[in-house]
C-alpha cells in the first residue's frame, strides 16, 4: 500500500458489489473506508456517512475521508457529474407550476 499522505490508499482486499472495500471483522461486515475513518478519527455519528474527497470508493486514506450526510453525498455526486438524469429527477423532482 502506498502511504504517502496525499495519495489514495487503495483497498486491496474484497470489494463489495457497489465498489467499496469490505472485510469481515468480529462477525460483521465492514466497509473498509468507514473502519479506516473510525481508527484514525473516532466514531462515526449515527446516521452519518463517510465521504471520499478523492471520489475513490476503495480509498482508505483518512485524509481523504470526511463525515457527511446522505445529502452531502448526493451533492458531491451531482457536482462531479456522476449522476444519471433519472437519479437527478429522483433527487430533485421538478415542482409542477
Ligand atoms: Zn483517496
Amino acid at each position: 500500500m502506498d502511504k504517502r499522505p496525499s495519495s489514495c490508499w487503495e483497498w486491496r482486499g474484497k470489494v463489495s458489489h457497489n465498489g467499496y472495500g469490505q472485510f469481515e471483522h468480529k462477525g460483521r461486515s465492514w466497509r473498509a473506508h468507514r473502519y479506516a475513518y473510525t481508527l484514525a478519527k473516532g466514531d462515526i455519528p449515527p446516521g452519518m456517512m463517510v465521504l471520499h474527497s478523492c471520489d475513490n470508493r476503495r480509498c482508505c486514506n483518512p485524509d481523504h475521508l470526511r463525515i457527511g450526510t446522505a445529502k452531502d453525498n448526493w451533492r458531491d455526486a451531482f457536482e462531479r457529474n456522476r449522476l444519471t438524469p433519472a437519479q437527478i429527477n429522483k433527487f430533485s423532482p421538478r415542482k409542477a407550476s
